[in-house]
């Protein structure tokens, strides 16, 4: 059984962390709605700023030197942020008709947060999703088992990752304190950098994220070989953003929150 006397809380990011193995569910509406603006966009372009805010984020794709120069050859001009409003107007609709995928728990996370709960933490939340987002995803995690306690978006807080006021906002819903008893787990390098700036322990999340970016099927898919590559550089670009540990799922951080109780213990602080 889980036993901690130090770390209080937990906070999770939500897709590719919690629920949306992979976080396919963003990058398919993503995709979706730059093609009805006339734009093909690439998987890897959907998912380059992951995490940041959503409006932020369709921002940063019609930014790149490519799609801004596809985007002049089919519009005639450079995009706007009349046209970056359109986009994220356009993305909500979207978004509602592939909820299912938005909203499952990844495998194992109902049962991780039973324990959690059971060793006495509390759970928070935070996202890229704009309220309107994330409330069309809360009821259909929570039938499926998934429900934390807090849950922050940008909007909330008054900015988006990397600031760290999400994680403040939560401290103060959650009612616990102080911030280096908590945990910020999340699948994006924004997440370790929200997660660094408020004074937390941060875990990057390699197989379920963004940066691995497969399903569960097709991540079983793949050879020994090219499983064990993409956990590499996915765990190499959360590192590099800071991270204090790597797991493949959040469903696996209990030993790690087990280190990072016996380091609080003997007196140590997340740097
Ligand atoms: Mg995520």
């Amino acid at each position: 059984m889980l036993k901690l006397f130090q770390v209080k809380a937990v906070i999770l990011d939500w897709a590719g962390t919690a629920v949306d193995h992979g976080s396919l569910a963003p990058v398919a509406a993503l995709k979706r709605v730059f093609a009805e603006n006339g734009v093909e966009i690439s998987a890897a372009e959907a998912r380059r700023d992951m995490g940041l805010l959503k409006k932020d984020h369709i921002r940063a794709i019609a930014g790149y030197d490519r799609v801004a120069g596809e985007w002049s050859r089919v519009h005639g001009r450079a995009p706007e942020e009349s046209d970056v409003d359109r986009i994220f107007r356009e993305f909500l609709p979207k978004q509602a008709e592939i909820l299912e995928e938005f909203s499952r728990p990844i495998e194992g996370i109902p049962e991780a947060v039973a324990r959690w709960r059971a060793a006495g933490l509390r759970i928070g939340s935070t996202t890229g999703y704009t309220r309107a987002l994330l409330q069309l995803v809360i009821p259909g995690a929570a039938r499926l088992g998934y429900s934390p306690d807090a849950s922050v978006t940008p909007e909330d807080a008054g900015a988006g990752r990397p600031a760290p006021f999400m994680c403040y906002r939560n401290a103060i819903e959650l009612g616990v304190y102080p911030l280096w008893a908590y945990v910020k787990i999340g699948d994006t390098p924004s997440d370790i950098a929200e997660g660094r700036n408020a004074g937390m322990w941060t875990i990057g999340i390699t197989r379920t994220g963004n940066e691995v970016g497969l399903s569960r099927e097709e991540f079983e898919n793949l050879t020994p070989e090219a499983r064990e590559s993409a956990e590499r550089k996915a765990a190499e670009r959360l590192r590099s953003a800071g991270a204090d540990y790597i797991a493949a799922s959040a469903a696996e951080c209990d030993p790690i929150f087990e280190e990072i109780d016996g380091r609080l213990a003997s007196g140590e602080r997340p740097a």
